[in-house]
């Protein structure tokens, strides 16, 4: 465990609040609807009691991959990955309710700046970097977190390779580790078919995707890891191909 001031995380969740709808964290400031779903301020808690009340549960996916959420389930909250690579251990997005039991990571690194939960806390406990497009970045619900590298373009970090589609939001970017695929919620799933995240632009959604697939088409993908499903592959690829 590295050298971490506990006592002063804790001093920063006492001005944290989390919306119980989304799963938002508000870091350093209390609004009377949330800034990311706009629900009404009864829904907020203290992230001190967040911790209380919810725990970061992991569920393996594979060898190396494990799905990370809250338990109780947390609002909208989407699943965060945490990846075993020879060089180190990763996170995929950040869960929304802060749980200092969890093993370090290296780095957090972010799809997009939808989700980002309590990644400014699991920053300090872990002494991780974390890491997101620039593009997203810039939005202003990211203001009070802090990344500490933005990237503009593919690149790999621990045998993970990260790809630069935007769409959903500008700096949309979805990951590759071994033969899993992280995609966030860039697909939704809906009875037998599938459909593109309606929330942004969707001629761009479309093109993202597209480039996506072309990325990986010759790629031995097996598993896809997405916001709220782990899925096969090979089934999640034939109900994407049914979309309009
Ligand atoms: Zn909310
Ligand atoms: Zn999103």
């Amino acid at each position: 465990m590295p050298d971490v001031d506990l006592q002063a995380i804790r001093v920063k969740q006492t001005n944290q609040y989390v919306c119980t709808v989304c799963g938002f964290n508000m870091v350093g400031y209390y609004t009377e609807y949330c800034p990311f779903c706009g629900a009404h301020q009864r829904n907020f808690i203290a992230s001190e009691k967040c911790s209380q009340r919810y725990r970061v549960q992991g569920t393996r996916v594979n060898e190396k991959v494990t799905r990370l959420q809250s338990v109780p389930s947390l609002g909208l909250e989407h699943a965060a990955y945490r990846i075993e690579t020879d060089g180190g251990a990763y996170w995929i997005d950040c869960p929304s309710s802060f749980d200092a039991r969890l093993d370090p990571v290296e780095a957090i690194i972010f799809t997009h700046h939808h989700f980002l939960g309590a990644s400014n806390l699991y920053r300090d406990l872990f002494l991780a970097r974390v890491r997101i497009h620039e593009l997203d970045s810039l939005h202003k619900i990211c203001k009070p977190f802090t990344f500490d590298e933005l990237f503009t373009e593919n690149f790999k970090i621990g045998e993970i390779e990260a790809f630069h589609i935007g769409g959903h939001t500008p700096g949309f970017t979805f990951y590759v580790f071994e033969d899993v695929l992280f995609i966030c919620d860039y697909v939704f799933l809906k009875g037998e078919g599938a459909a593109l995240n309606p929330f942004g632009p969707p001629v761009e959604t479309r093109d993202g995707f597209n480039k996506m697939m072309s990325l990986i088409k010759d790629r031995d993908i097996s598993t896809v890891c997405g916001y709220r499903y782990v899925t096969d592959f090979a089934l999640w690829k034939q109900r994407t191909d049914l979309i309009p």
